[in-house]
């Protein structure tokens, strides 16, 4: 069963968020600005992975983002490793 996590956060750090505009609210309702594509995407764990350190309970990159982010490591490995010295 998914159970969809969408954290509390305290007025002042929403309207600080707004302000700084991390953090819009849409039609869908409270939308986090990714810090990598900078596209506003639902702030709860379908769409970004939670982080407990953080302020605000999630990660500054949505899911797709660090999915392409881990690809692309994973590739610089593979491109070392087959490196002959
Ligand atoms: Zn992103």
């Amino acid at each position: 069963m998914h159970i969809l996590f969408s954290p509390v956060w305290p007025p002042n750090l929403t309207a600080m968020r707004i302000r700084s505009g991390k953090i819009i609210f849409s039609a869908v309702g409270r939308e986090k600005n990714c810090a990598k594509c900078k596209e506003y995407w639902p702030a709860d764990n379908e769409f970004y992975h939670t982080n407990p350190s953080r302020s605000d309970g999630l990660q500054d990159w949505c899911k797709a983002c660090y999915a392409e982010w881990q690809r692309n490591k994973r590739l610089k490995v593979k491109e070392q490793s087959t490196c002959v010295h």
